[in-house]
């Protein structure tokens, strides 16, 4: 047997096209949608980030704005802008920059961004409410996880899944969204006895521990679906014996490969994905902040 790639890109791209189309009729209806970025310090990972993002919004028709402040910001002083972002109805989706400088708690300003506005589900009580099944506004790459196995057309009511990774933002989101959909989870983590064990009898295998490689054929039962959601950056040789910098996943491609029915590949697959919910979740919030939808009138994730 050999994996099907499920296309992240491919899926990704029709989606930003639902987004471009969503966004034109709210702005023709006057209901701009309008996303601030908010980058404290200057690390360039984030900025890259900042504008990639501010090219996709344009592509959309979402208003983008990145504001940026010192690495020496407080804590205070970030709480308070996002509290005035927050208060500013003509501004519909707010996201925060990771990593804060190290003087910012977090999980204390994530707190501070308004639950309707939170593009990127990372208010401790949005991924809270995952825990119903559904979110206001759900993490996005949780969110991105579950629409490629539903891209597969697996049937999720009563399978076997194993998530390897329990984080707040991956793993555990995934795990609830998963079980509201009538699957039986195991959630593993770096203290689990024997993965193999868990992961072989899995019908679907989804992997996010920041481990490179670390899931090979003989962790995957014949047949079943794999997403990749590890984004590593590992060193490799070139054609000439050079050291080059590589972005591999959790998986180890090769080995898997033969073993799955459906395989996500890194990169091309949960991170384009993971983008493209972003966009949704701004066009969730835009809707949520003018009232056109209720935080928990449709189930969304
Ligand atoms: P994290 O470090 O917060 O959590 C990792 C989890 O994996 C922990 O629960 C840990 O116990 C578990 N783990 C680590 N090694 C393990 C092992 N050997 N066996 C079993 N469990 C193990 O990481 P995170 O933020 O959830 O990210 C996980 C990976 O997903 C990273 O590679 C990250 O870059 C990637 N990621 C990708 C996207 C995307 O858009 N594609 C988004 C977020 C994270």
């Amino acid at each position: 047997m050999s994996a099907k790639i499920i296309d992240g890109k491919a899926i990704a791209a029709r989606i930003k096209q639902q987004v471009a189309a969503d966004v034109q009729q709210l702005t023709a209806a006057g209901k701009p949608v309008r996303l601030v970025a908010v980058l404290a310090g200057h690390a360039p990972v984030s900025r890259v980030y900042a504008e990639n993002q501010a090219r996709m919004c344009r592509e959309v028709g979402v208003d983008y704005t990145l504001r940026e402040l010192p690495a020496e910001v407080t804590q205070d002083h970030l709480e308070d802008l996002l509290r005035q972002l927050a208060a500013d109805s003509t501004i519909t989706g707010i996201m925060l920059h990771m990593p804060l400088p190290p003087q910012i708690n977090s999980q204390q300003a994530q707190y501070a961004i308004d639950m309707l506005k939170d593009v990127e589900g990372v208010n401790p009580a949005n991924i809270g409410h995952v825990v119903y099944g559904y979110s206001i506004i759900a993490p996005c790459t949780a969110l991105a996880v579950v629409a490629l196995v539903e891209e597969t057309g697996a049937t999720l009511r009563g399978a076997e899944i194993t998530v390897v990774g329990a984080s707040r933002i991956v793993g555990k989101p995934v795990a609830l969204l998963l079980t509201e959909r009538g699957a039986t989870v195991t959630l593993c983590q770096i203290y689990t006895r024997d993965l193999v064990v868990h992961t072989r009898r899995a019908d679907i295998l989804i992997v996010a521990a920041g481990s490179p490689g670390l899931i090979e054929g003989r962790h995957v039962r014949p047949g079943a679906v794999v997403i990749d959601v590890g984004i590593n950056r590992v060193a490799v040789p070139d054609a000439t014996g050079k050291t080059v910098q590589k972005t591999v996943g959790d998986v180890n491609f090769n080995s898997v490969a033969p073993q799955a029915s459906w395989l996500s590949p890194v990169p091309g697959g949960v991170g384009p994905m993971t983008v493209a919910m972003l966009l949704r979740n701004t066009v969730r919030a835009a809707r949520l902040v003018y009232g056109l939808e209720r935080p928990f009138g449709k189930p969304q994730g």
